[in-house]
């Protein structure tokens, strides 16, 4: 049988509302009347990057860049906004990887030094970086002694989230997320983002990333926007199950010490040695064993795999997901009765 499409029996897409925005995966725009639009080429800007980009620029209270991992974006930071010779003040027993990036791109001129970001900054610096609350050792930095410093603020927001806190308010310059956790929140999009207060500093990082292609793809940016919908539901189930797991972690005779800020689903505490941690981690059965954080599942793991002498032997990195707290409960308190 043969059909015929005319106008009437088209299918015709809502253009006023939408529950959920298109996918876009196009490349190339045409110009309209022999002028590039709005979306030409997407290194340069695509639909679903911009979208994410407002989402997620309300929620911090300033202009959102996406790139293609937390580490992409720090990346870009430090290439576009610093200078040769200029030194990075990077807080102590921050994600691990923060300081191998620094390292890497110290070929490249720019120094970094460590300093206790609970308490006021050194002279000298161009550059803080803060991280709120650091990963694994879960400190807050002195955000009011940073903005009283001559530095710009940089503060890795990635485990607070815009939920418990809005770096931008308290004085500082950007804030970083690694995506890919709390804001992805679903361990399954790898992606980074650096919020500017100055529309300055976002227009120079646009620059820097549409010149070096350090771009993130549709497919990612529409997730994340996905994502940003339940953001705040699940922020406050991370961190009411994560406050009654550190809680009763806290009363448990095998446990040395736990440390929580009070907020979110990161935490992390030490077991006696490397080969009772092992064994807590061996023993899971509802928790997996693996890597990362914020997502809906609780993963935990033995932080001196990567992180060598910086941490002890013993500690032991969870993530608390969105799972019934009795059920983790359980799983935490038979995996270290089996160590
Ligand atoms: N910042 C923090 C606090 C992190 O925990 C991580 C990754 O674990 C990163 C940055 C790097 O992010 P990505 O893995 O998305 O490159």
């Amino acid at each position: 049988m043969q059909t015929r499409q005319t106008t009437s029996n088209r299918v015709r897409l809502p253009t006023r509302v939408r529950a959920v925005e298109p996918l876009d995966r196009a490349t190339i725009w045409p110009y309209l009347d022999g002028e590039p639009g709005r979306f030409y080429y997407q290194r340069y800007a695509h639909p679903n990057g911009v979208a994410a980009e407002r989402a997620l620029g309300e929620l911090e209270g300033g202009e959102a860049l996406l790139f293609p991992s937390g580490t992409g974006a720090a990346t870009a930071v430090v290439l576009a906004l610093l200078e040769p010779g200029q030194t990075i003040g990077l807080a102590a027993g921050a994600y691990f990887g923060t300081a191998v990036l620094f390292r890497t791109l110290e070929r490249w001129g720019v120094r970094y030094l460590e300093f206790d970001q609970t308490g006021p900054p050194p002279e000298g610096v161009d550059l803080l970086w803060l991280e709120a609350p650091s990963n694994p050792f879960l400190t807050m930095p002195d955000l009011e002694a940073a903005a009283g410093h001559p530095a710009r603020v940089l503060v890795d927001s990635t485990a607070s989230t815009p939920v418990y806190l809005r770096p931008l308010a308290t004085g500082a310059d950007f804030v970083l997320h690694s995506a890919t956790k709390y804001l992805g929140g679903h361990d399954d999009v790898l992606l980074g983002a650096v919020v500017c207060r100055s529309a300055g500093d976002a227009e120079r990082l646009h620059e820097f990333r549409s010149h070096t292609g350090i771009v993130a793809a549709p497919d990612p940016c529409w997730l994340l926007s996905r994502s940003l919908r339940t953001l705040p539901l699940r922020m406050e189930r991370h961190t009411a199950t994560a406050t009654e797991l550190a809680r009763r972690l806290g009363d448990h005779p095998e446990v040395e010490v736990v440390r929580y800020p009070g907020f979110g689903g990161l935490l992390s505490f030490d077991v006696a040695d490397g080969e009772t941690a092992r064994k807590v981690e061996t023993s899971l059965r509802v928790i997996a064993n693996t890597t990362s954080l914020g997502g809906t599942h609780s993963v935990l793991e033995g932080r001196a795999r990567w992180e060598g002498d910086r941490v002890a032997p013993g500690l032991l990195r969870l993530s608390v997901g969105l799972e019934d707290t009795e059920r983790l409960w359980a799983d935490l308190e038979q995996a270290l009765a089996a160590a």
